[in-house]
């Protein structure tokens, strides 16, 4: 479920265009399509409309139901943005399993 920039840039409290630059960022790092519960529902040559789900503007896929292993916690966007959770495709971003903004 994703959400729009605007609304991502007034809770992290940047810009506009900072938010684009750092979904673009997690975008191209983003390590899901390495990961066995990504390929269970997206076999090679096809993808998710969106990945990167943990950030803000991303959040759950509307695919991927089953959880089988997350490699989110080697991903460098992981460690860059000091995540904490897991299983974003399946339980939303970063911020929405804190709490700090709605799931749907
Ligand atoms: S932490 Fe997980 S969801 Fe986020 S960019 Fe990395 S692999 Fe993708
Ligand atoms: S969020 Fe985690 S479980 Fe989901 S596809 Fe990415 S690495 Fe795999």
């Amino acid at each position: 479920m994703k959400i729009t920039l605007r609304k991502a840039a007034e809770v992290m409290k940047v810009s506009v265009e900072e938010v684009r630059k750092m979904e673009s960022m997690a975008n191209s790092m983003c390590n899901c399509t390495a990961c066995s519960t990504y390929r269970n529902v997206f076999k090679k040559g096809k993808d998710d409309y969106y990945i990167a789900y943990c950030f803000i503007t991303n959040g759950k896929s509307m695919k991927i139901t089953d959880e089988k292993q997350c490699i989110c916690p080697n991903c460098p966007v992981f460690a860059k943005f000091k995540f904490t959770k897991t299983f974003y495709c399946t339980r939303g971003s970063e911020l929405q399993q804190l709490g700090k903004i709605s799931t749907t």
